[in-house]
């Protein structure tokens, strides 16, 4: 099942998972405008009808053919959280070829999340130089892997388990 998500204009903007809309709606950037009261969404404390259409309460200026901005936050919400060199949890950004060393300091292809212990002991240096293997290629969201990127990647990542089991029954 899917949930079609309305942008704050009531324009549609994309059709996504149940869990998705689900994930939109108790973040608060939806409103159901349309739900299934007859498939409900249990867990043990509360109980949401199946969203069919929501609708997100801030405009997303949807970048279907432009660049998406570069932003720390979507470099991190781009790998997930993920260090790109030893796949624990990241809350830095590194750049591949260091910005004192000519590398681009805010472009896509040249920043990837990491950890600090990776981020600290590349330091100035490139991963050859370190040492450290790209795990990870870096690449540019466009389309629509930027539309995911602007309704929130990181939101469905923090799903609870009774979401998942709910939406994967549903
Ligand atoms: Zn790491």
């Amino acid at each position: 099942m899917q949930t079609l998500v309305l942008n704050a204009s009531y324009e549609p903007l994309a059709v996504v998972s149940v869990r998705r809309a689900v994930i939109l709606v108790l973040t608060e950037k939806a409103v159901m405008e349309h739900a299934d009261d007859e498939r409900p969404i249990r867990s043990p404390s509360r109980e949401l009808p199946t969203p069919l259409v929501v609708r997100l309460l801030k405009f997303v200026r949807v970048p279907y053919r432009r660049k998406l901005p570069w932003s720390r936050r979507g470099v991190l919400d781009r790998d997930r959280h993920r260090c790109a060199y030893c796949a624990g949890k990241a809350t830095t950004i590194d750049h591949v070829l260091p910005v004192s060393r000519g590398g681009d300091e805010r472009g896509w292809l040249n920043t990837v999340a990491a950890c600090v212990p990776c981020n600290q002991a590349k330091a100035d240096r490139t991963p050859d130089e370190a040492r450290l293997r790209l795990l990870v290629t870096p690449y540019e969201p466009k389309g629509h892997a930027a539309l995911v990127l602007a309704i929130g990647v990181t939101a469905a990542e923090r799903m609870p388990q009774w979401l998942a089991a709910a939406a994967a029954a549903g």
